[in-house]
């Protein structure tokens, strides 16, 4: 692997429930996400519902791209997630800096700066809202679970 795609690695821990459906029980699913996507997985809780469901609360740990693709194998599996944590990010190479997620945003974790023109995005203030993914007019911004 080149250095610089290591550097651009981002890597992603969260704390999501699984609903495994009933016919799902016995299926090696966390096995083949450590397997397939090269996530690690820590088990938090673990419980069948008295309707035979499983419920499982695990934190995943990955690099983003393997995260993503993971909770898509989990998604077309039939397995339902609950985030317990969402994280919401900014495509820096689509946000044209027009502005129309600063006033949207309840949190203030958007702001204009007037000698460079650029609107900044601070992350750390963003509580996952979700306004500015619809509000942004080309889609720079995006929910991950
Ligand atoms: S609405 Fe989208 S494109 Fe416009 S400044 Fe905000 S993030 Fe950038
Ligand atoms: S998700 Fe909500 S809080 Fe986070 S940046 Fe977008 S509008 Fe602001």
């Amino acid at each position: 692997m080149a250095d610089n795609e290591k550097v651009n690695k981002k890597i992603v821990a969260k704390k999501v429930v699984l609903h495994f459906p009933k016919r799902m029980i016995d299926e090696p699913i966390l096995y083949h996400l450590t397997k397939d996507y090269d996530l690690v997985f820590n088990i938090l809780k673990a419980s069948i519902t008295p309707e035979a469901e499983g419920l499982m609360v695990v934190e995943l740990k990955g690099d983003q791209k393997h995260y993503d693709q993971g909770v898509q194998y989990l998604i077309d599996r039939g397995v339902k997630i609950q985030s317990l944590s969402q994280d919401v990010t900014r495509n820096e190479e689509r946000c044209t800096s027009c502005g129309a997620c600063i006033t949207i945003c309840p949190a203030g974790a958007f702001t204009y700066e007037p000698r460079t023109l650029v609107v900044r995005f601070n992350d750390a203030r963003c509580v996952a809202c979700g306004l500015c993914i619809k509000a942004c007019p080309p889609r720079a911004m995006e929910l991950h679970f």
